[in-house]
């Protein structure tokens, strides 16, 4: 009998995760997991640290994560104030991703901070490790997926999504070789690939190529499609199934970001819209870690003048809270 009751209660149980699993998702955080409800208001692409040395040159030793730890928290604080709950924190490995720091911050804070695994192929490869040159796509898919599995380099933090960057308008070799890796580590991982890319030629390039391995284009994030000037082309990749990342929002520029996400409404693609500064952030060798750009502009200019708009409170909430979640929440988006 109590083994009979333990198995309904396991079958119970495993519905019930099954279920959570398919409404909700799971999102990993420096912390551990949350489910993607837990998220919140999101800021989807915004830095912490960046450090443009170069592949051969970084080293966590740059920077005093105390330094680092007191000139970030104030503005991650500004944001909480304005409700957003969820950091997603997009310096990639080789540039100053430093998972020890986000972890100390995301304590710090009270917010969740989520980051990722994979290389950074854009600014002439100056981010490239050197065994990005020699190894395939497959080595390259088991080093990010390792990450997924062990944690980033002998802490416990785990990756929340697999950040690349390519350039170019066909791409190298070397960077459909970065694409096919985030393909295979996703299918493994379950991981959504957030692609450093601008215009549209590259980034129906890299659907492309995903298509050939069989990867869904709603694992596909378009990050920084606002260098795209033609924005026919963020509603054919929203078609598609992409997620279009309007990420760089400034006090200057939020007349466009209405242009865009109202273009967007109208196609009835608001669903597939993400939105965020791509601000921060520390820069180990400048005096006091340079000028730091706030993450506030979306609380404080976009959404009041979206409300003027006529947007309502519910598409507000889609934009900030549930595609997010529905972006980042950690699924198999397999063709
Ligand atoms: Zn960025």
């Amino acid at each position: 009998m109590k083994n009979i009751t333990r198995i309904f209660t396991l079958i119970g149980l495993l519905l019930f995760s099954g279920c959570g699993q398919k409404d909700n998702g799971t999102i990993m955080t420096v912390k551990g997991p949350i489910t993607a409800g837990e998220m919140g208001i999101t800021l989807t692409h915004e830095h912490i640290l960046v450090d443009f040395i170069g592949a051969d040159s970084i080293s966590d030793k740059r920077w005093d994560k105390g330094k680092v730890i007191e000139k970030a928290l104030p503005f991650l604080m500004q944001v909480k104030k304005h409700g957003c709950r969820t950091f997603i924190e997009c310096t990639p490995e080789y540039i100053g991703r430093d998972p020890f720091l986000l972890k100390a911050l995301s304590d710090s804070s009270g917010m969740n901070i989520i980051t990722n695994t994979g290389y950074y192929g854009a600014g002439n490869n100056k981010y490239l490790p050197r065994h990005a040159y020699t190894e395939t796509a497959d080595q390259l898919a088991s080093r990010w997926i390792k990450e997924w599995e062990s944690g980033i380099n002998g802490s416990s933090v785990k990756p929340g999504f697999i950040k690349i960057g390519v350039a170019g308008d066909t791409l190298s070799e070397l960077h459909r070789k970065l694409v096919i890796a985030a393909a295979r580590a996703h299918l493994k991982t379950g991981l959504t690939i957030a692609s450093h890319t601008g215009p549209a030629v590259p980034a129906f390039e890299q659907l492309d190529i995903l298509r050939e391995e069989d990867v869904a284009p709603e694992a596909f994030i378009w990050v920084h499609a606002q260098s795209e000037k033609d924005i026919s082309n963020h509603v054919k990749a929203a078609r598609m199934g992409a997620w279009i990342s309007l990420d760089g929002l400034n006090d200057n520029n939020p007349e466009e970001y209405v242009k865009m996400i109202s273009n967007m409404k109208e196609n009835k693609l608001l669903n597939k819209v993400l939105l965020s500064h791509d601000a921060g952030w520390y820069r180990p060798g400048e005096a006091d870690g340079g000028k730091f750009r706030g993450f506030a502009t979306l609380f404080e200019k976009l959404v009041p003048m979206l409300k003027k708009e006529g947007f309502s409170e519910k598409e507000i909430n889609q934009l900030l809270i549930t595609n997010p979640a529905n972006a980042f929440a950690i699924k198999i988006r397999k063709l």
